[in-house]
């Protein structure tokens, strides 16, 4: 899979590609993730990207033009599946959409900034847009982080134990049971007893069961989705 993000801060997205798992998805061939500086793309002599809003009021609008030169030079590299606006007012996001997203081959991500793009940017080249939120952060580079982060991870091959992806809280509509590691005593707090026990299939059976509890406590709405 290849993710294409579009921002006006590349410097924001590059340290964060660079380490953990995302970057071991890219040196294994998984995934590999390019930023692209939409200064590169302006043929203003002090490369602006931005420009006042037409009709007044604050705060300034990202162009039309480097973000359209950018994405037809990518169109016209390979073809993309889907070209994603970050936006507060786009779909939420959540792991269903990261799920579907994870099959894809190319996508692009176009990070606004200030008040935003120009309009005629989503009409002509978006494709899809997603929110990480109801909330508004002062740019598109934490949300475009955050769904290549989700994204990635769920590729085969990117976690060392492939099935841990699929144990992840929202995955079937549950949130994940609590997880515990040696020492199997702190201080007189014990491990659950199963847990030491080498019973897998009682292991699995009181995992089910604590994700269920631990759903009913805290999302009981998730539970109205989840097949049982
Ligand atoms: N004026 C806009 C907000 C602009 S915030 C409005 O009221 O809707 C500047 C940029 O940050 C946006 O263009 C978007 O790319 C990004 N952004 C801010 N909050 C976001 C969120 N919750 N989800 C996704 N992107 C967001």
């Amino acid at each position: 899979m290849r993710i294409d993000i579009i921002t006006c801060v590349p410097s924001l997205l590059t340290s964060f590609f660079s380490h953990s798992i995302l970057d071991r998805a890219y040196r294994k061939g998984y995934a590999e993730v390019v930023v692209h500086d939409l200064r590169d793309y302006s043929t203003h002599k002090h490369k602006q990207v931005d420009d006042y809003a037409f009709g007044g009021g604050a705060g300034m609008v990202l162009k039309i033009e480097p973000i359209a030169a950018v994405i037809r030079k990518l169109q016209s590299e390979r073809s993309y599946d889907e070209i994603i606006y970050m936006t507060p007012d786009g779909a939420r996001f959540d792991q269903p959409t990261a799920n579907r997203l994870s099959l894809l081959k190319n996508i692009i991500l176009l990070c606004g900034h200030y008040k935003g793009v120009d309009q005629r940017v989503r009409d002509l080249f978006i494709t899809r847009e997603i929110s990480i939120g109801d909330y508004v952060l002062s740019g598109g580079e934490i949300p475009a982080a955050v769904v290549a982060d989700s994204v990635i991870r769920l590729i085969p091959g990117v976690l060392n134990d492939e099935t841990s992806a699929l144990s992840d809280s929202f995955q079937d509509n549950l949130l994940a049971p609590p997880v515990y590691t040696r020492p199997a005593e702190f201080e007189g707090h014990k491990v659950p007893e199963i847990l030491l026990s080498g019973h897998e299939a009682h292991i699995e059976a009181w995992r089910m069961e604590q994700s269920l509890l631990h759903t009913q406590k805290r999302r009981p709405d998730l539970l109205k989705d989840h097949n049982n």
